[in-house]
């Protein structure tokens, strides 16, 4: 008889956990070099969960040095796009046989249900393997018109070290965007996990050698922002992926022009208008997605639509529809697997958090929710929470709260929704519900956003679409073959052939 997976199998499941918390560098679990250590500590009930090395800039360099070996002998980069897939695909192998395990190791790291973690960041992260594995033998070069007696390629060749520095919101996910494309084009790797949740990340990299990724191709070194730091200003690091702040990202991008002008690749925050006019389609289908766009994985989602636009005609009705809605959005023990909400991150975020609803009271109608959950002991729980802020330039409605709070504006004119849509320094998505096709037309082209949804939210976040920000939300593309560029230099050979 197969087993239930309940919240008792899970929570047994986690009580048997061996859990790694050493750095991995060079093919090798190792402690930091001066032994410091930090706890990783759950938002589920606040336990310690694992002693994680707190790598410093001695450990960095020991971490670049050990990638630049690995690159510069052509272990990795110099086997055959054919070969690396091979390995590639066996890494994503072993992922799928260690699911559950690396599933429950993020919930209990991050607060993040167990149903998401299975159904979602598991699945998703080694689907994002697959692809960029089975992608890197198609790549071809051009061979552009010559005079005869001149033959000249442009070809792909890597980078060299690739330092990827990633959030805690999806820990293995965001990792996998950067390293994925960043191994398949050859590239050695050096991960840094968010000090928050960098269990599952140290996990991964022990299966990355036993699927036979050669030592020192890909390590991840634990840390606090420190390390993120070392990484960004290392002569030795040739380009620097990032997820996470704008606040962060601009520090990196200085350091990298500081030190060796590093290729910098970033990912940063965001603050989406979902815009309902009143000839949307299915105002019940809209309000449903509209709950999940901020409330999907407790509000942590650089792409939530923290912003739901309505035009007032319709207001009463879709208001209403929310409201209901989000009562399914109540927190819950984030190893039931009934659980549709966890929990936040850390009691600093929901503090944080909680910061935004209080400047919100005062210049917003609070519409529900807004209060902490004591679930367990030093657990971190907030309710679905929603505003109507009759001032659009109200901070909750401009800045990222990064927690499930939505705004709701009102609005009379198309031109007024796209006005508010744009107004934010961010531009990393947006979406439009309608009938007409001429609005649809006009909102897809004036969002100044890289993502925009047409009558839903959220859909196809995967590898098929290149997924990153306009303006403040970052440069360059996550996912989609156009990543892979970003690991990559182009070289122009050109041959004279008599
Ligand atoms: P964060 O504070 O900027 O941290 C991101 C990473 O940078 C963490 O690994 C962090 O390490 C590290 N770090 C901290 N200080 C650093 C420094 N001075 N130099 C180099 N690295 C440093 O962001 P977060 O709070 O983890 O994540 C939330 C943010 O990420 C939100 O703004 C969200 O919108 C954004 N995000 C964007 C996307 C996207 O695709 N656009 C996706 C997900 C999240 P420690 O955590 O150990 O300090
Ligand atoms: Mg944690």
């Amino acid at each position: 008889m197969p087993q239930i997976k309940d919240h008792a199998y899970w929570l047994e499941r986690s009580e048997k956990l061996q859990i790694e918390g050493r750095a991995f560098i060079d093919g090798a679990y190792v402690d930091a070099c001066n032994g410091a250590t930090f706890w990783s500590q759950s938002p589920i009930d606040g336990k310690p969960l694992a002693a994680v090395a707190l790598c410093a800039e001695v450990d960095v360099d020991l971490a670049v040095a050990a990638a630049r070996r690995s690159f510069d002998a052509g272990v990795w980069a110099d086997k055959s796009a054919r070969d690396r897939k091979a390995v590639l695909l066996k890494w994503a192998a072993l992922l799928e046989a260690h699911a559950e395990e690396l599933a429950l190791l993020e919930s209990l790291d991050s607060g993040k249900p167990i149903g998401d973690t299975t159904g979602g960041d598991l699945p998703g992260t080694i689907y994002c393997l697959q692809w960029f594995a089975e992608l890197v033998d198609k790549v071809h070069g051009e061979v552009p018109a010559t005079d005869p007696q001149f033959f000249g390629t442009v070809t792909h060749q890597a980078l060299g070290v690739v330092a990827a520095v990633v959030p805690w919101n999806y820990p293995l996910l965001m990792a996998a965007w950067k390293f994925a494309p960043a191994l398949a084009a050859g590239n050695s790797v050096v991960l840094k996990p968010s000090e928050k949740s960098p269990l599952s990340a140290l996990r991964i990299a022990g299966l990355a050698l036993q699927a036979g990724i050669p030592a020192g191709v890909f390590n991840v070194v634990a840390g606090d922002g420190a390390a993120g730091r070392a990484l960004s200003l290392h002569p030795d690091v040739d380009c620097i992926a990032f997820t996470g702040s704008g606040k962060v990202g601009r520090e990196i991008a200085k350091n990298a022009a500081a030190s060796n002008l590093k290729r910098v690749w970033l990912e940063l925050g965001g603050k989406s208008a979902n815009i309902v006019m009143a000839d949307c389609p299915d105002i019940a289908q809209a309000a449903r997605s509209a709950a999940a766009a901020i409330f999907s994985n407790m509000g942590q989602i650089c792409s939530a639509g923290s912003r739901l636009l309505v035009q007032r005609s319709i207001a009463t009705a879709l208001i209403g529809e929310l409201l209901e809605v989000s009562k399914g959005y109540q927190p819950g023990h984030p190893l039931d697997p009934q659980t549709v909400t966890g929990a936040i991150i850390d009691n600093a975020q929901l503090d944080r958090v909680c910061s935004y609803i209080e400047i919100g009271k005062q210049q917003a109608q609070l519409l529900s929710g807004g209060n902490r959950l004591s679930l367990a002991d030093a657990g971190a729980y907030l309710e679905p929470t929603i505003f109507l802020a009759e001032d659009a330039s109200a901070r909750i409605a401009n800045e990222e709260i990064f927690g499930p709070v939505l705004v709701v504006i009102l609005f009379d004119t198309l031109d007024e929704a796209i006005a508010i849509a744009n107004q934010t320094e961010y531009g990393l998505a947006a979406a439009v519900w309608s009938s007409d096709i001429k609005t649809i037309r006009t909102a897809t082209r004036k969002l100044k956003a890289g993502t925009v949804w047409v009558n839903c939210y959220d859909e196809l976040v995967d590898m098929n679409f290149p997924f990153g920000g306009f303006k403040e939300s970052g440069n360059g593309r996550d996912n989609s073959a156009h990543a892979l560029s970003k690991y990559t230099e182009l070289k122009s050979t050109i041959i004279r052939c008599c």
